[in-house]
C-alpha cells in the first residue's frame, strides 16, 4: 500500500478573480472546478489543473474575501514545487512571470516567485519518469507547460517529531527529505528551519496538502494514521474524492484523498469548470448562491476565443 504522491494543495485567496486570472491566465492551468466551500456556500472553492483535472497537479483555493494577508510559519507549507521539461522550459517562464510583474528568483535548475497574494512556487526541473500533467493554454506550448507537482516544503521546528507518521504512511527518505511514491507517481514533503515570526493563516498561505490513495485503500490508511498516534477526521465525502484530515506532529495540515472519482463526476470532461457546480445537497439553493457569490471571467475562455 503505497500513498500516490501529492493529491492536490489547497491555499486561501482573497481575491476570487486575481486568483483565476493568475493560475488559469499566466501559470496556464487548467480550471476544472468552480464550486463552494462545502462548508460556507457563500464563498468560492476553485480548482485548477492539468487538462483532465487530474490529481498530482490540483491546486484549489477557499476564497474568503476580504482575507487578511497571511504568512507561513512553524507547522505551515511554505513552498508549493511543481515540475518542468528543461532549462528552456526554466527560461519560458522566467520571461513569463517577470511580464506579468512577478519578482522571479533563478536558481541552478529552479526559479522561484509569489503569487499575487504571496504563496511561493518553485519550478523545478524535472528527471523523474512520472507522466506529465499539462493543461492546454494558448500561450503556453506544452513543452514547457507545468507537469504537475513535484512535491512541498514546510517548515518544522521539530522534523522529528514527524518521523514516525511519515514511515508509518510508508513515506521513504529522499534528498533532504521525504517522498510518497506509489505506482504512478511520486511527491516530495520536505522541511526546512521556521522563520523567527510566528505563522499567520490568511491570503497567500497554504491551508493543507492532500496525498494520493488509491480508492479501496482509503479505510486502510485511515486505520494506519490511527496506529502512527494521528487523530485522522471519519471519511468525508467530498464528492470528486474521498477525504480524511488530520494534522502531523509538526503542524502541518494532512489530507489522504482517493484518487477517484474525479471532477468529471458531475459534468463532463470538455466543459469542466465553466458552469457553478454545487454539491447536491446545494443545488436546490442554486439560484439564491448564484445571486451571492461574484461571477468570474476565466482568462482562458478570453484567450480561446482570441
Ligand atoms: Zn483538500
Amino acid at each position: 500500500m503505497k500513498l500516490e504522491g501529492v493529491h492536490h494543495v489547497t491555499a486561501i485567496t482573497a481575491k476570487a478573480q486575481e486568483n483565476v486570472d493568475f493560475y488559469a491566465g499566466t501559470l496556464g492551468l487548467r480550471m476544472v472546478k468552480k464550486t463552494v466551500n462545502q462548508d460556507d456556500p457563500s464563498v468560492y472553492h476553485l480548482f485548477y489543473a492539468d487538462e483532465r483535472g487530474s490529481a498530482g497537479s490540483d491546486i484549489t483555493f477557499f476564497e474568503y474575501p476580504g482575507a487578511a494577508p497571511g504568512r507561513a510559519g512553524d507547522g505551515m507549507v511554505h513552498t508549493v514545487g511543481w515540475r518542468l521539461a528543461s532549462a528552456d522550459a526554466l527560461s519560458f517562464w522566467e520571461q513569463r512571470l517577470g511580464d506579468a510583474g512577478a519578482a522571479v528568483e533563478r536558481g541552478e535548475a529552479t526559479i522561484r516567485f509569489s503569487d499575487p497574494e504571496g504563496l511561493t512556487h518553485e519550478l523545478r526541473i524535472s528527471t523523474v519518469e512520472d507522466q506529465p500533467l499539462i493543461a492546454d493554454h494558448p500561450e503556453v506550448p506544452k513543452e514547457v507547460a507545468l507537469q504537475g507537482f513535484d512535491g512541498v516544503r514546510a517548515f518544522s521546528s521539530r522534523p522529528d517529531a514527524s518521523t514516525k507518521l511519515l514511515e508509518t504512511l510508508d513515506f521513504g527518505r529522499s534528498g533532504d527529505g521525504w517522498e510518497a511514491r506509489g505506482d504512478g507517481r511520486g511527491g516530495l514533503y520536505a522541511y526546512d528551519d521556521p522563520p523567527g515570526e510566528r505563522g499567520i493563516p490568511g491570503a497567500g498561505t497554504v491551508h493543507h496538502v492532500a496525498w494520493a490513495s488509491q480508492m479501496d485503500e482509503h479505510e486502510q490508511w485511515r486505520e494506519r494514521v490511527i496506529e502512527a498516534g494521528g487523530q485522522p477526521t471519519p471519511v468525508i465525502d467530498r464528492f470528486y474524492f474521498r477525504s480524511i484530515y488530520f494534522r502531523e506532529p509538526s503542524g502541518v495540515l494532512f489530507e489522504i484523498a482517493t484518487l477517484g472519482p474525479g471532477f468529471t463526476a458531475d459534468e463532463p470532461l470538455e466543459t469542466l469548470g465553466e458552469k457553478l457546480s454545487l454539491p447536491p445537497d446545494y443545488e436546490r439553493l442554486r439560484d439564491q448562491i448564484e445571486g451571492i457569490v461574484k461571477p468570474i471571467r476565466n482568462p482562458r475562455a478570453t484567450a480561446r476565443q482570441g
